[in-house]
């Protein structure tokens, strides 16, 4: 079998808000084959500049687009075609975009993969430890701490039994930061994890104050209280509280990993297969975590093929934690653009065992969506 094609397509919503909400638009990598099998891929990062590095020319053997140098090449070699990107874009992917961009076209082959066997992912990952795995649904906060505390309450009506809510307002001051985690609380009940997902807004004193207030309130984890890079700040906080501290969303590769890891002291590795370096690279730093002690949850806030490759990921690891799951239906574009709704059953996700990802696009909300 031989790659015949590589393309993007960049989908968004009409309405695009100016919020901290990554599933609005979205970039879906097809590689087809020359056997008449298609894999599927998502990058959750800047869309027009994975496009970019996936459909631009040959520039020089270190600067060369992804598209470039798999026409040709036979799927199934999945190892070696994710270090054949990494090397043919060397001087912009090492981290962030170009390892995006590779993460898409990895989950397309591993798609490919699975197809021309008839196996779902899980299986040839080597999987199979869960039937189903416990999420929680994953939602900003409300506009006000009441609003959260409402938001709270819906989802456990829902049957959700974890909900997390993170970004603005938090970090707006002492006394807000405080209530929103109270009335989350108060929504949810006390028989159910509350999970807190700062974004990036406090230096390192700041996040063990507000660690410390959360105490009260039990909280699940704290996720990305501080910079990225910050990590002496991660270690300071890690070593100082115990509330479990979560971070990984921000990274690419699994030498950032490392830092988090070995230097910040996190507890939770959060994965996100659209981001690492799809599953070649992420089964790595499961890995990794695991020689650690620590456990691993994905991150996902985009498309239901997102979701879909972390189940297959976190069913063929030792050390899953729970899967973030966005609960959000409506008019949003994830219900839209594939065929598959992914539901949740009384807080549990089912792990798919279609072959390949077990996910197809909609090509008619694909067409009504697509920009670019
Ligand atoms: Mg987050």
């Amino acid at each position: 079998m031989k790659i015949t094609n590589v393309e993007t397509l960049y989908l968004r919503q009409p309405e695009v808000k100016e919020l901290c909400d990554s599933g609005q638009d979205a970039l879906i990598v097809r590689v087809t084959t020359d056997a008449g099998i298609t894999g599927i891929g998502e990058v959750d990062s800047s869309p027009l500049a994975v496009k970019g590095v996936i459909e631009g020319p040959f520039s020089h053997t270190t600067a060369t687009g992804l598209k470039h140098v798999l026409i040709g090449e036979d799927p199934f070699q999945t190892e070696f075609l994710w270090h054949k990107m990494y090397r043919a874009n060397i001087y912009a992917g090492r981290r962030g975009i170009g390892i995006h961009a590779m993460s898409g076209i990895d989950l397309a082959l591993w798609d490919i993969k699975g197809k021309a066997l008839g196996l779902p992912v899980w299986k040839l990952l080597g999987g199979g430890f869960h039937n189903k795995l416990r999420c929680y649904a994953s939602s900003l906060f409300g506009p006000t701490p009441a609003a959260t505390r409402d938001l709270a309450r819906r989802f456990r009506d829902q049957g959700f039994e974890a909900v997390k809510f993170g970004w603005d307002p938090m970090g707006r001051d002492a006394k807000t930061d405080v209530e929103l985690v109270r009335q989350g609380r108060k929504g949810l009940g006390d028989d159910a994890d509350l999970l807190i997902d700062a974004g990036l807004v406090w230096d390192a004193k700041t996040a063990l104050q507000r660690a410390r207030a959360f105490e009260e309130f039990n909280i699940f984890w704290l996720e990305e209280p501080l910079r990225p890079d910050d990590y002496e700040g991660y270690r300071k906080l890690s070593e100082a509280t115990s509330v479990r501290i979560a971070a990984g969303e921000e990274e690419s590769n699994r030498l950032s990993f490392l830092e988090l890891m070995d230097r910040g002291k996190i507890d939770v590795v959060q994965i996100d297969l659209t981001r690492v370096g799809g599953f070649t690279e992420a089964m790595k730093i499961a890995s990794l975590a695991y020689d650690r002690g620590l456990m691993v949850a994905n991150h996902g806030f985009t498309t239901y093929i997102n979701v879909t490759a972390a189940l297959h990921f976190l069913n063929s690891i030792p050390n899953a934690l729970i899967v973030e799951f966005v609960a959000e239906e409506g008019t949003n574009l994830r219900e839209r653009i594939t065929r598959q709704r992914i539901r949740a059953q009384d807080g549990y996700l089912a792990i798919p065992d279609a072959p390949g990802l077990g996910i197809d696009l909609d090509d008619s909300g694909v067409e009504a969506l697509r920009v670019a």
